[in-house]
């Protein structure tokens, strides 16, 4: 059997921060942790307090390091009514900004920076047993290979989080007085098109008819937000389908909400952030904020076929070739909802120009922008850009930098039978 001075279970924040704490302190700590990191977890939008907590554990300089999202505040809205609140508008000291964060990410981050410090962590360990029966308590722990083993300390600090692990082991648990509550979520590319949306806040947005249910919306750096709906069971399962179907039936009943994400692609498999919400793992009870929460993962695609996919490749590419380039400009003939040259649009309005079905005025206007340095990037279906093939002649034989975007046939015959 191993002695140990203090076992730690869990090594989410608390239990990373917990342990640095100790180890700092010059105690022997050991933390035993049941997944392997990176994983998934709900709890993305922090408070300024926190960070003192990291600082105090000697982590900051990592989180500072890493390119999360700043924080600064929060936003609430509902219909056309909206408020926000800056954490700078402070009448005591403190810090008055945190971090909006992928959770494997940060989770990972804090784990790895106790175990620099010293401290011992064990992934894929999880609590089998545990007994206070005599002075020191004895834990027995089973690995992922399911090979037991047990540990006595002088103290037990159970950091398991929404694992409730003593509470389960010493049957401690009580029904929540709260009213339960489940959550639909998930990460995305959200697509919010740059200055239409305060990013350093988390957005809390009330249902336009229903008081009681609510979205988050967290803005993490790199164009990617967390989403999630907050609502009664009864009232999630009036919504049939997947729970992205559901999820986003919910987000098209609010207006806002609903066009803030209009680009948005839903996806679950957290690439990049080893965020993996898990498909369909249904209703965990909760304590967290006293509420009793069950949680849905999300795992999806975008809802396109290839050519759908690759025009949406192509206008994400040309929204980012904007930034960095002025002189490019989007020309449309009407059909920038199916090219998705419109995200140029909502993102640049000055620099997009509207022709709706004048093919041959777009390209002459696409060769006159090109001669006076623009460079112009023409879009429409392929057979309508057939209406200007003299105009592309001349823009060949002037040797104009006129760039021609075309969307393949099968894609086009679909889309044209829906105009
Ligand atoms: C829907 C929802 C939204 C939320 N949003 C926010 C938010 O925006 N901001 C915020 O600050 N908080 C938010 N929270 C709360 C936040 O998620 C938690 O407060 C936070 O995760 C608690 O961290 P922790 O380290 O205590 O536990 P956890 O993050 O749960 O970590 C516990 C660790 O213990 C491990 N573990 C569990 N059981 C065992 C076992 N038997 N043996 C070994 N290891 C075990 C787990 O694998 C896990 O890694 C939200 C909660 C919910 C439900």
């Amino acid at each position: 059997m191993e002695d140990r001075e203090i076992i730690v279970i869990g090594a989410g924040p608390a239990g990373s921060i917990a342990s640095s704490l100790l180890k700092r302190a010059g105690h022997d700590v050991v933390v035993l942790e049941r997944e392997s990191f990176p994983r998934f977890s709900i709890g993305e939008s922090l408070l300024p307090h926190c960070l003192d907590l990291v600082a105090e554990a000697g982590m900051i300089g990592a989180i500072d390091a890493a390119g999360f999202q700043l924080k600064n505040g929060a936003a609430f809205a509902r219909g056309d009514y909206y408020a926000d609140f800056d954490f700078g508008q402070q009448y005591s000291r403190g810090r008055a900004t945190a971090f909006q964060v992928p959770r494997a990410r940060f989770d990972q981050l804090l784990a790895d920076e106790a175990e620099r410090q010293g401290v011992e962590i064990r992934y894929r360990t999880g609590i089998a047993a545990v007994d206070f029966s005599s002075a020191r308590p004895a834990v027995t722990t089973r690995d992922a290979a399911g090979n037991a083993a047990t540990l006595r300390a002088d103290f037990v600090l159970d950091a398991s989080g929404f694992g409730r692990c003593l509470a389960r082991q010493l049957e401690l648990e009580r029904p929540s007085p709260f009213p339960v509550r489940q959550a639909l979520f998930t990460h995305l590319a959200d697509g919010i098109p740059r200055g239409s949306f305060d990013r350093q806040k988390i957005r809390i947005v009330v249902h336009p008819r229903h008081r009681e249910v609510w979205f988050w919306l967290i803005p993490f750096s790199g164009g990617r937000s967390s989403l999630g709906v907050v609502a009664t069971p009864e009232f999630l399962a009036g919504f049939g389908g997947t729970p992205e179907a559901r999820l986003r039936a919910l987000v098209a009943e609010d207006g806002g909400l609903a066009g803030l994400l209009g680009w948005a692609v839903f996806f679950g498999d957290g690439s990049g952030d080893g965020a993996v919400p898990g498909l369909g793992s249904a209703a965990v009870a909760l304590a967290a904020a006293s509420l009793a929460l069950g949680l849905v993962g999300l795992v999806s695609l975008p809802r396109l076929d290839r050519a759908g996919r690759i025009a949406l490749a192509a206008a994400t590419a040309l929204v980012a070739l904007g930034r960095i380039d002025p002189r490019v400009v989007v020309l449309d003939a009407d059909v920038g909802n199916s090219t998705y040259s419109n995200k140029f649009e909502a993102e640049f309005p000055e620099r997009f120009y509207q022709f709706f079905i004048a093919e041959q005025a777009m390209v002459g206007a696409a060769m006159g922008l090109a001669a006076r340095g623009a460079i112009p990037f023409p879009s429409t279906f392929a057979c309508f850009l057939t209406r200007a093939s003299d105009f592309i002649r001349m823009a060949g034989i002037s040797n104009l930098n006129v760039k021609l975007a075309q969307v393949k046939g099968k894609w086009l015959v679909a889309d044209i039978s829906a105009q």
